[in-house]
């Protein structure tokens, strides 16, 4: 793999909240959870769980609802605003439909769901949203600023500065378009 490739990589389970969020490609007009199969198919491959038989469109709405909430999360970590009021009202609500709860055993505690399904593959969602929260990391899980984007992206850059998905693509695109803004407003004179 290239270095670029992995260069915007999370640390350990929090790449699966990255995957999960860029599972709608914005500049690709793709959508992985945008019906049962392909949401099933997505879960499957990740071990995750969906449900016996076919997912019930409410299940499918949920892991979006989840889905776009974080996104809104991750644009606030980009753009240093606080999360927005509508998100953070989305994860509660889908945390207590998940039943999310600590569980203590002999090795120790853990969030996770009393449900099954759909329903256990939030918990494991926000339970590692919730320990990046607490290990630092999560400040530095993007996602990229560009209204066309918005491609999630774990910051590894040094001074964590880092706002575009890919410096070479969207970086340069919103530097071009800044310089022809600059230039629009210069002719208006
Ligand atoms: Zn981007």
């Amino acid at each position: 793999m290239s270095v670029m490739a992995t260069n915007q990589i999370a640390p350990g389970r929090l790449e699966l909240v990255r995957e999960f969020v860029n599972t709608h490609e914005l500049d690709r007009h793709t959508d992985e959870l945008s019906g049962a199969a392909t949401t099933t198919r997505w879960l499957e491959a990740r071990g995750l769980s969906g449900a016996d038989g076919l997912l019930p469109e409410h299940d499918r709405e949920r892991l979006v609802a989840v889905r776009e909430a974080l996104r809104l999360l991750l644009l606030a970590n980009n753009s240093g605003d606080p999360a927005p009021e509508r998100a953070l009202r989305a994860l509660n609500e889908q945390s207590t439909e998940a039943a999310l709860g600590l569980r203590f055993d002999a090795d120790g505690a853990q969030l996770v769901s009393s449900c099954g399904g759909v329903d256990s593959t939030i918990a494991e969602l926000l339970a590692i949203v919730h320990d990046s929260m607490r290990d630092g990391t999560w400040q530095r899980l993007k996602a990229c600023l560009a209204d066309d984007c918005h491609w999630a992206f774990y910051d590894n850059s040094r001074n964590h500065s880092g706002t575009w998905c890919d410096m070479s693509d969207c970086g340069n695109r919103a530097k071009a378009r800044a310089y022809r803004e600059r230039h629009r407003a210069h002719r208006k004179r």
